[in-house]
C-alpha cells in the first residue's frame, strides 16, 4: 500500500524553481514525494530540510530519501520552529518552503489514529504523539457551548448545536470513545447519508482541526516562512479545505499591499510594507487526470508568493 500520493508534484516543483546550491524546506514532509521531486531536480548539491511533527512520517520518508544522502536533513518537529530547527543545523535563510497541509492518507487510513469516521478505531485524532489532548478528551470534556461553536466555526456545520445536545447527553450514559460510535451519533441526529459526503465529515474535520491547532499552527507557519526566505525565495501552500485556504490567501494579500494610509497622512500610521509578490492570483487546482488518479487532490488548492 502507498503511504502517500503527493498531490499537483509537477506544479509544485515548477513553482519552486529547485537548482542546485539551492536550501529548501519542505515543512510537512509525510512520506517525502515532494521532497523527493524537488530533491531531483536540484541535484547536485541542492539540499533539503524536511519537517514532520509525527514519528513515523520521519521514519518513512528517511527510508524514501536514503539516496540523497547528505542532502537532506529531516527532523521530527512542527513547523511552526522552523526557525529553531533552522538553526540547529546552522542555517538562517532559504530559498523556498512548502506546506502542504492537513493528514497524510497513511495517517487518515490507519484506523489507530482515529481520523477516519469509515473506520472503527479510538477518537484520538492526534497528528503528533506529542499533542495532549485528543479528540476523545474534547468530546469527554468540552461544554454544549464549546461542542457548538467547534463544529459550528471549524466544520462550518450547520446543526452544530444538535449534535452538541446529543453528545453531551450520550456521553453521560455510554462514554464516546471510538470513532464510529462519533459518526453513528452523528448520523442519528442528521439523519442518513443523502449526498457525496458522510453527515459526520464537518465534524471530523472540526475536531481534527481543533485537535491539531491546523489553523493557528498555520498562521504561525506562515510568519515563520516569512523569516527566513531569501528575497527572491517562495512560499508554496497545499490546502484542502476553504479556512484554511482562506488563511493563505488574507496572509498573502496582506503582505502584498503596501502602506495604505490617506496619501495627505504626513507619517505612514498603518505599518504596512510589501513583502511578498503573489504569483498565483487564483489558486493551482489539479487536472482532471489527476483527480482521476488521486481523488484527494480534488479540493487542493496551491497558492504560492514571492518574497521581495
Ligand atoms: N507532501 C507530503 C505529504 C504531506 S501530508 C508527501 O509528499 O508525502 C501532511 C503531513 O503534514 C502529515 O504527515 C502531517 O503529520 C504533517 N503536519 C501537519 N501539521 C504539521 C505541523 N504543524 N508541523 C509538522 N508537520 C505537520
Amino acid at each position: 500500500m502507498t503511504y502517500h500520493t503527493p498531490v499537483l508534484l509537477k506544479e509544485v516543483v515548477a513553482q519552486l524553481q529547485p537548482r542546485s546550491g539551492g536550501l529548501y524546506v519542505d515543512g510537512t514532509v509525510g512520506g517525502g514525494g515532494h521532497a523527493e521531486g524537488i530533491l531531483r531536480v536540484c541535484g547536485p548539491d541542492g539540499r533539503l530540510i524536511g519537517l514532520d511533527w509525527d514519528e513515523e512520517a520521519i521514519l518513512r520518508s528517511r527510508e524514501r530519501l536514503k539516496e540523497f544522502g547528505a542532502r537532506v536533513e529531516l527532523v521530527r518537529a512542527s513547523y511552526v520552529e522552523l526557525e529553531k530547527v533552522l538553526m540547529s543545523v546552522g542555517m538562517t535563510t532559504v530559498d523556498a518552503v512548502l506546506f502542504d497541509l492537513g493528514v497524510s492518507s497513511r495517517q487518515f487510513d490507519e484506523p489507530t489514529r482515529g481520523f477516519s469516521f469509515q473506520r472503527e478505531g479510538p477518537l484520538d485524532m492526534r497528528m503528533s504523539q506529542q499533542i495532549v489532548a485528543s479528540a476523545r478528551d474534547i468530546v469527554r470534556s468540552a461544554s454544549v457551548e464549546q461542542l457548538v461553536r467547534i463544529f459550528a466555526e471549524y466544520g462550518e456545520e450547520r446543526r452544530a448545536a444538535a449534535i452538541a445536545r446529543r453528545i453531551v447527553r450520550e456521553r453521560e450514559q455510554v462514554g464516546i470513545t471510538t470513532t464510529t460510535q462519533l459518526a453513528q451519533l452523528v448520523e442519528r441526529v442528521l439523519g442518513p447519508k443523502r449526498g457525496p459526503t458522510h453527515p459526520a465529515t464537518r465534524v471530523f474535520q472540526a475536531l481534527r482541526i481543533v485537535v491539531n491547532d491546523e489553523l493557528g499552527n498555520l498562521r504561525s507557519g506562515l510568519a515563520a516562512a516569512m523569516r527566513v526566505l531569501k528575497s527572491g525565495g517562495r512560499v508554496a501552500v497545499i490546502s484542502f479545505h476553504s479556512l484554511e485556504d482562506r488563511i493563505v490567501k488574507q496572509f498573502f494579500v496582506e503582505h502584498s499591499t503596501a502602506c495604505v494610509c490617506p496619501p495627505d497622512f504626513p507619517k505612514c500610521v498603518c505599518g504596512r510594507t510589501q513583502s511578498l509578490r503573489v504569483i498565483t492570483r487564483k489558486p493551482i487546482t489539479a487536472s482532471a487526470e489527476e483527480v482521476n488518479l488521486n481523488p484527494r487532490a480534488r479540493s487542493a488548492k496551491l497558492r504560492v508568493a514571492e518574497r521581495i
